[in-house]
């Protein structure tokens, strides 16, 4: 290959003037407002704002309870304080996804012992998690990526066989339903991220949503500092300015101003997912028929959100290597990225003992994929011009 070989296609103008990121919020006048009007109310923290978000999100999802967070990464820590995990223990979970997924487990002193992907899906491989339960597996995460729910059929079998506990990552799936069945309430416990580029934002914030109780109270508690003022809860009394800190907890909590802004997203959400399904099946029609590439399986019963759009190459039929094509993108103007390095691949995992080779699916995904632009509020020609602009260099590189 010459040195500036990716250049040559576009010798003459990029397909467009300017740049067009991977993923974008997307905020109007009425969320604006509702921020506003929490600015200008008596609370803008630990206020109902707050309540009323976390209502919503249970609705609409159809769990019990809901509780709010300062991200989903934190939202993801609680999980695991109130699963239990502690020193000693293995939680088992998917490589392919972000760092914060598995750095939960170690917040809590746990170790992530990570299982390979099915190669068709690219979720966890249920099989995989059954032949690495052992005495000190206490719990499964599961990561719904780009938003195609796991085999929670298979999943949560084998957790109530060997009594663990599951939760699920749905950082991707706020949206997704599993056999008919919103994600929210099919593991023990299951969190969304408020990250602007995920379905909802609250600028950060995330969520833990379970039908559980004992879970419920653990979630609250640990949000602040390991704090209680509720009566049922209290070991004692000393009259009515009473609390407790009974366990060491953090400061995690939302902020109404967030809520607020999250409440009225949550308006829009249905209408965001549609958007994400619309442009996602109009890039597997323009690319299916690419033979350099493979598109996002289709699921069946179980039907994305559409977080991410994944195209995976086929490197047998390009002459080129995934990172000259994702130059090429980039170069077209077009805000590609790769979703994810295998978590265990990073320095910090590598110190911590684990090692390439682990999960060869994960790996081998990894060398070939390529996330494309998805966010609602593309325009029908951001959408033409990453058609046009995978399909000019693909046609370029195609041996
Ligand atoms: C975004 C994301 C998180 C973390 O959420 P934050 O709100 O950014 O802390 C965790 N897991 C996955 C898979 C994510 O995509």
């Amino acid at each position: 290959m010459k040195k500036n070989d990716s250049l040559a296609i576009h010798g003459g103008k990029p397909v467009r003037d300017t740049y067009l990121p991977y993923g974008k919020q997307w905020i109007n006048n009425d969320d604006i407002e509702a921020v506003i009007d929490v600015l200008k109310s008596n609370y803008i923290t630990t206020g109902s704002t707050i309540n009323r978000f976390e209502k919503s999100v249970s609705e609409y999802v159809g769990a019990k309870y809901s509780v709010a967070f300062s991200s989903g990464t934190a939202a993801l820590h609680a999980a695991c304080f109130a699963a239990g995990i502690e020193t000693g223990d293995e939680v088992i979970t998917t490589p392919m996804t972000f760092a914060a997924t598995s750095n939960s487990v170690l917040y809590c002193g746990g170790k992530p012992v990570f299982v390979d992907i099915d190669p068709q899906t690219y979720l966890i491989s249920p099989e995989q998690v059954a032949n690495h339960i052992n005495a000190k597996t206490k719990a499964i995460i599961t990561v719904d990526y780009t938003g195609g729910p796991a085999d929670y059929n298979e999943i949560m079998k084998l957790a109530k066989e060997h009594d663990l506990i599951v939760i699920d990552d749905a950082a991707h799936a706020l949206g997704s339903t599993y056999k008919g069945e919103k994600i929210g309430a099919i593991s023990d416990m299951t969190m969304f991220s408020f990250h602007p580029v995920k379905h909802i934002t609250t600028g950060e914030g995330g969520v833990i949503t379970t039908n559980n109780k004992a879970y419920y109270d653990k979630l609250i508690l640990f949000r602040n500092h390991g704090i209680t003022r509720d009566p049922r809860l209290l070991s004692l009394s000393h009259g009515p300015w009473y609390y407790e800190m009974q366990t060491l907890g953090y400061n995690y909590r939302m902020t109404d101003i967030q809520a607020a802004l999250g409440l009225s997203q949550l308006n829009r959400l249905d209408a965001f997912l549609l958007k994400r399904k619309t442009i996602a099946n109009e890039y597997t029609k323009a690319f299916q028929s690419i033979k350099s590439v493979r598109v996002p399986m289709n699921l069946g019963d179980r039907e994305s959100s559409w977080h991410l759009y994944v195209l995976r190459l086929d490197l047998t039929k390009l002459r080129v290597d995934r990172g000259t094509i994702y130059l090429a993108l980039t170069e077209e103007n077009i805000g590609v990225n790769v979703h994810y390095i295998p978590v265990y691949y990073h320095p910090y995992y590598r110190k911590l003992g684990y090692q390439k080779g682990l999960c060869p699916n994960a790996e081998k995904l990894y060398e070939t994929i390529i996330t494309l632009p998805l966010f609602p509020s593309m325009s029908q020609r951001d959408v033409d011009d990453v058609i046009s602009a995978v399909q000019k260099v693909l046609g370029y590189y195609e041996v």
